[in-house]
């Protein structure tokens, strides 16, 4: 069922896509945004539908598998940061640093739910701050080590809920006013398969609100310990930051207190400030002393003077101008970051900032001597690749036309095989760098085709399932039978061209020099 609506929503989304790529008038343009935007806010209808059903149905089951907590989570921000930025509210994530990174459950649901949650509150927000903060608890109130039950809450600085119907909007098809849908869209299912999937993770979901001041959605989870040990990287020059002086300026108090819980953690002696004028204040004070601030994170964006003023001002006086400085703000625009190089900016950091990035950059700014100002978090805009001899193996004719083109796009070279059968043949004949292979094809599905190939001469080749709907267990099945990954359709953009672009980068490390 999933697989035959959504291949048709593959060919209107793809197709949009495609489109809006090419030379229009700016009429056309408007309209086929439009048509986008309302394929893909279909999408999510539908979406919610399936789920909603299965769950219905007694039919969705949890995955367990190993994954890093907190590259969930910064993904999760990051990618809804640029819907809060849009309407100008801060987004910021805090996960105290007792939660542990290495867990093992199902970390598409619980990025689905937190998704779910945190688009609510960046929709129904229209000034303020929306916080994700995370936290544990502790073992011994769990009463079994081999469970972490983890708190996780969104709050949000939006209109509320009246207390009436703070139980309701759980139920399906409910929203608190029935303009909404007209105003803000949605289906009302959100919180339903929301809380359902919660409980399915041995939790719940509660909600707290006062009428015009905000609301907090507390959702608690199990999870089992990970194997993997992610934070690694942060630990081993831990002891380096021992007692180093960090004055932080920024006039966001949550902001201000997050940061500052993460940097005592790696151990530093930190200060934070509200304000320029304060910051002045103190630095004059701290002037004649041995002990001077090594490093500043400083806010751009500041009511009174801005970050880069500041900064400036920093850089002229030679009592301070030792100072590393990294400045932090939502959307880093390219005329910030010349300015900044003129000024002797040591980094730039991207709201909401994601732990590795702030300990990388505070590494790299201490390190540095010279003023080299670097950002992390830019966005790429560079489309070009190494083109790559691509199989594309896809027996739907539109699904055929939207990947090629796409493919095609970024200048690489696609065949397409349609069905198993003939990637079998082909692969066996042709030298192919990837193959992107469908699940469901008449005459041999991509999961025989990829055993077969796997016990060929041809054996090492990269093969990405390309799926319509991953199911529990599809995702053992694919790797079972020897795919090295998987991308889901309709076909996301990016995710593709994520993927693809890892390829093309291990085939040019891979030529000789
Ligand atoms: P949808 O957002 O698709 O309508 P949900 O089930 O996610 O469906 O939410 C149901 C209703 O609960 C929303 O329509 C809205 O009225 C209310 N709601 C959810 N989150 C919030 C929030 N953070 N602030 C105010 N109202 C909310």
């Amino acid at each position: 069922m999933s697989h035959e609506i959504r291949t048709p929503m593959n060919g209107i989304i793809g197709m949009a896509e495609l489109l809006l790529d090419s030379e229009l008038t700016n009429q056309q343009r408007e309209h086929l945004n439009i048509s986008k935007q309302s394929a893909e806010a279909l999408l999510d209808i539908l979406d919610d539908i399936l789920d909603f059903s299965k769950i219905e149905a007694g039919k969705l089951e949890l995955e367990e598998i190993d994954f890093d907590l907190r590259k969930v989570l910064e993904t999760v921000v990051t990618t809804l940061a640029v819907q809060a930025h849009a309407k100008s509210l801060e987004l910021l994530c805090d996960i105290k640093q007792k939660v542990p990174s290495a867990i093992k459950g199902d970390p598409s649901r619980l990025r689905q739910v937190l998704i779910n949650l945190i688009s609510n509150a960046i929709k129904f927000t229209e000034t303020g701050e929306i916080i994700l903060r995370v936290e544990m608890i502790e073992a011994n109130k769990t009463g079994d080590e081999n469970i972490l039950e983890l708190h996780f809450s969104v709050v949000d600085t939006g209109i509320g809920i009246p207390t009436e119907k703070l139980n309701t909007i759980f139920d399906s098809f409910s929203q608190v006013d029935n303009s909404n849908t007209r105003k803000y869209g949605g289906t009302g299912l959100g919180l339903t398969i929301s809380r359902r999937l919660a409980e399915l993770m041995g939790g719940n979901i509660q909600v707290e609100s006062q009428m015009g001041k905000g609301s907090v959605f507390k959702l608690s989870a199990k999870f089992k310990p990970g194997n993997i040990e992610c934070t690694q990287v942060y630990r081993n020059n831990l002891s380096r930051m021992d007692g180093i002086k960090v004055l932080i300026v920024d006039d966001n108090a949550t902001h201000c207190t997050i940061l500052k819980d993460s940097l005592l953690c790696f151990g530093f002696n930190v200060i934070c400030v509200n304000s320029a004028n304060i910051a002045f204040e103190l630095l004059n004070k701290s002037s004649g002393s041995e002990q001077k601030f090594a490093l500043m994170l400083v806010d751009v964006h500041m009511p009174g003077m801005d970050g880069i003023k500041f900064s400036e001002k920093v850089r002229m006086n030679t009592d301070w101008d030792k100072t590393k400085i990294i400045l932090m703000r939502s959307v880093i625009h390219r005329s910030d970051v010349r300015r900044s190089k003129i000024i002797g900016i040591n980094h730039f950091l991207q709201k909401p900032i994601r732990q590795s990035d702030l300990y990388n950059s505070i590494l790299a700014a201490l390190e540095k001597t010279s003023d080299d100002c670097s950002i992390t978090n830019e966005e790429k805009t560079n489309d070009s690749m190494t083109p790559l001899h691509i199989l594309l193996t896809e027996d739907n004719i539109i699904n055929q036309k939207v990947a090629t083109s796409l493919l095609k796009k970024w200048g690489h070279d696609v065949t397409v095989a349609n069905d198993g059968r003939e990637a079998v043949h082909l692969v066996n004949s042709t030298d192919f760098d990837i193959v992107l292979m469908d699940i469901q094809m008449p005459n041999m599905d991509g999961i025989e085709a990829t055993r077969i190939i796997r016990r060929s001469s041809k054996s090492s080749i990269p093969i990405i399932a390309m799926t319509a709907h991953a199911m529990k267990g599809d995702r053992e099945r694919f790797l079972d039978a020897g795919m090295d990954g998987y991308v889901s359709k309709p076909i996301n953009v990016d995710e593709v061209r994520n993927l693809i672009m890892k390829y093309a980068a291990i085939k040019i490390n891979a030529q000789p020099r």
